[in-house]
């Protein structure tokens, strides 16, 4: 991560000392970095300049207010899965024309607020959900913007929990079905049929299984099209990785103009406008957790540093065996001492990195990186702990963009029982 590096033997986010937004903000803090969220969300904007392309952000990446401000003073859409994410891009200024709204679950209420709001399209994912938007609409008087999420069936080689184009994944419609799917949709008379639309994994480090995405919506919208259902805009989800352990995914840019490449060999491909949906690819690299370490424990077979984050702040590790870089704040000459990092949830799976050689004493800071994306967004309060900080820093300066939240706070909506007797 280019915004967090050592100066003077100091970890640094941007100019600020990660010591000194410790001891203003306490930890365990979330921090994010607005020139790294802006430079990566502007690598795809620049590479889809003079396109007709709008580069959604996936708001369940990370949804705090600030940084769905940045993106949308910076020209971003979005893309929401929940009439919550719809609230916090209006909270936020964003505008809903620019909102695609996915998901396999969508309410009765969702669909209300959201053709209300006037999202720009529904990324819908089965023929029931088609039914109730078209009856929705009905009564309120619109006609819902749709395209159909299709599964393509392309194996995005990553993990299980993350693919999402394969057959037997719960997401969109099988691709052999989505003639007819497409069919219906059309003979509803309150549906606007606009796209088709896809998200085939996350975590892809290959160019290949977008391309082989984008041929397979093409052949369907050539069959689409000849059963005379126009289209207007392909959408390819998101799904590009991030440097986590030495991982090179293609860059934002090689992505996307391989993409459009690909869409203009095609007699189709150049009459569409093209939609992406990213999340990780936009803030994962633009967030680290900041937690200080309370023991040292020697036990026969293992060493661990036991920090003030658990898995309550950062579920990757126990979700999806994920790996996160941990950097000490202060560079130290001692010998390092391999180390699991551990929280202190009373869970064996509260771990956030393992085997990890640092040269640490009791106190001091730890920088667990990549962990903008996925990160916050999936904390909960077991243990009855509140959830972390979260901290903007621009420059040399460091804006507090959500408290931490206080115990009491944590069961103010919860009710003691009537008096007994
Ligand atoms: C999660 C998701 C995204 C974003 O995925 P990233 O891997 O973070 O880019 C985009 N679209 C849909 C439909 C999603 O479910």
């Amino acid at each position: 991560m280019q915004w967090c590096q050592y100066r003077d033997g100091q970890l640094l986010a941007e100019d600020v000392p990660l010591a000194e937004l410790a001891a203003e903000f306490g930890t365990p803090t979330y921090v994010y970095s607005k020139a790294a969220i802006l430079a990566a969300y502007g690598e795809f904007a620049d590479a889809a300049r003079g396109h007709d392309t709008l580069v959604c952000y996936a708001l369940k990446a990370n949804a705090n207010l600030a940084v769905i401000e940045l993106l949308a003073r910076a020209g971003a859409g979005f893309d929401i899965v929940s009439i919550g994410e719809l609230m916090r891009v209006q909270a936020a200024g964003g505008d809903p024309a620019k909102v695609v709204f996915s998901g396999v679950g969508k309410s009765k209420a969702d669909i209300r607020a959201a053709l209300a709001a006037g999202v720009r399209c529904f990324n819908v994912e089965s023929e029931a959900e088609l039914r109730r938007i078209d009856a929705i609409a009905g009564e309120m008087g619109r006609r819902a913007p749709v395209s159909l999420r299709v599964n393509p069936d392309v194996d995005a080689g990553t993990h299980p929990y993350i693919s999402t184009g394969l057959r037997e994944n719960k997401f969109g419609i099988a691709h052999e079905r989505a003639l007819a799917a497409f069919q219906f949709a059309a003979s509803l008379e309150h549906l606007d049929v606009q796209g088709i639309d896809c998200h085939i994994g996350s975590q892809i480090t290959e160019i290949a299984p977008f391309l082989a995405a984008v041929d397979k919506l093409l052949e369907l919208a050539t069959r689409v099209e000849a059963a005379g259902i126009a289209l207007s805009h392909l959408d390819f989800g998101g799904g590009l990785g991030i440097d986590y352990q030495g991982e090179v995914p293609p860059s934002r840019r090689a992505l996307l103009e391989a993409v459009f490449e690909r869409l203009a060999a095609h007699p189709l491909g150049r009459r569409y406008a093209v939609m992406f949906e990213f999340g990780r690819a936009i803030v994962g690299n633009a967030g680290l957790l900041l937690t200080r370490i309370e023991y040292l424990k020697s036990t026969p077979v293992k060493q661990f540093a036991i920090v003030d984050a658990a898995m309550n702040d950062l579920l990757r590790p126990a979700l999806y065996d994920a790996w996160h870089a941990v950097r000490p704040v202060v560079r130290r000459a001692e010998e390092p001492v391999v180390y699991d990092v551990v929280g202190p949830v009373c869970e064996s799976g509260d771990w956030l990195a393992r085997e990890r050689s640092l040269s640490v004493v009791v106190g001091d800071l730890l920088a667990i990186e990549s962990a903008g994306a996925y990160a916050m967004v999936m904390s909960s309060n077991y243990n009855a702990r509140p959830r972390a900080a979260e901290v903007l820093v621009d420059g040399d300066r460091a804006l507090l963009v959500r408290e931490r939240e206080t115990p009491e706070s944590l069961y103010a909506l919860e009710r003691r029982l009537p008096p007994p007797g």
